[in-house]
């Protein structure tokens, strides 16, 4: 594996296999030199993620099983149990309580804690965790299952409170923080108030947008420039400070 530290920048969470042409949004990450987890969000898409990023210099690739696709998908939780050993990132898992998937959410809790239990198990993941209204079980199911040492989680797009931001970086929790949350009020206090050793950055490309189109991982520079901003530093020392909080992450 090459030294992150020679990455302009992180994206710690982008569905690059939702890019139209994915094989040339894996080519552009490489070329900015951002170091790049590409989700997925079912194990079905695994093996083609695996085999276009088994030789990258800055992409790679996570296991996932989407919270908002739990519900139709659970029967696909014995796959992803199986290609586990096959990778050690996890992602896009988590809950969903939004007002679209709360039905969904007894279900999902099922799923997430079957994924953090098989995590604890094996030991040695990093998981990028969604949790979209649903904070708190969230993280009691963290502190249940994933015990500290037995996997790190980056929760991506954090959109809780302060004070569940503050629970969730006592716990050890980083945040990959994304365009869309430097933007919002809100989003801004959370980036604030975290501790400056847990934050990272990401797009969540295609889902959010730069420049009137899907971001992809180059994006994710202007984010270390919004945090810069919040957080009254230079760009060179924000940029810093997330390529060595990249560094720990990745530091078993
Ligand atoms: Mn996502």
């Amino acid at each position: 594996m090459s030294d992150p530290l020679q990455a302009r920048g992180v994206d710690f969470h982008c569905h690059l296999d939702l890019f139209p042409d994915f094989e040339a949004a894996i080519a552009r990450a490489e070329r900015a030199q951002v170091y790049t987890l590409s989700v997925t969000t079912t194990p079905k898409a695994w093996k083609r993620n695996l085999e276009l990023t088994k030789d990258t210099r800055f992409v790679r690739a996570a296991l996932g099983l989407h919270p908002q696709l739990a519900a139709e998908r659970a029967d696909e939780l014995p796959l992803w149990e199986a290609l586990l050993d096959q990778t050690r990132y996890v992602g896009e898992v988590g809950l969903d309580a939004g007002p679209k998937y709360y039905r969904s959410l007894d279900r999902q809790k099922l799923i997430f804690g079957a994924i953090l239990r098989r995590c604890a198990g094996t030991g040695g993941k990093i998981l990028s965790v969604h949790s979209i209204r649903s904070v708190p079980i969230v993280l009691d199911m963290i502190a249940q299952y994933l015990p500290p040492g037995r996997g790190k989680v980056v929760l991506h797009w954090f959109t809780g409170t302060k004070a569940e931001a503050a629970r969730a970086a006592t716990m050890g929790c980083y945040f990959s923080v994304n365009a869309a949350m430097a933007r919002s009020e809100r989003g801004r206090a959370i980036v604030s108030s975290i501790p400056p050793h847990r934050i990272l950055t990401e797009t969540d490309g295609p889902f959010t947008q730069s420049a009137g189109r899907p971001a992809e991982p180059a994006d994710a520079l202007q984010t270390v420039e919004s945090i810069a901003s919040v957080r009254h530093l230079p760009i060179k020392d924000a940029t810093n400070l997330v390529l060595d909080n990249l560094r720990d992450l990745l530091t078993v």
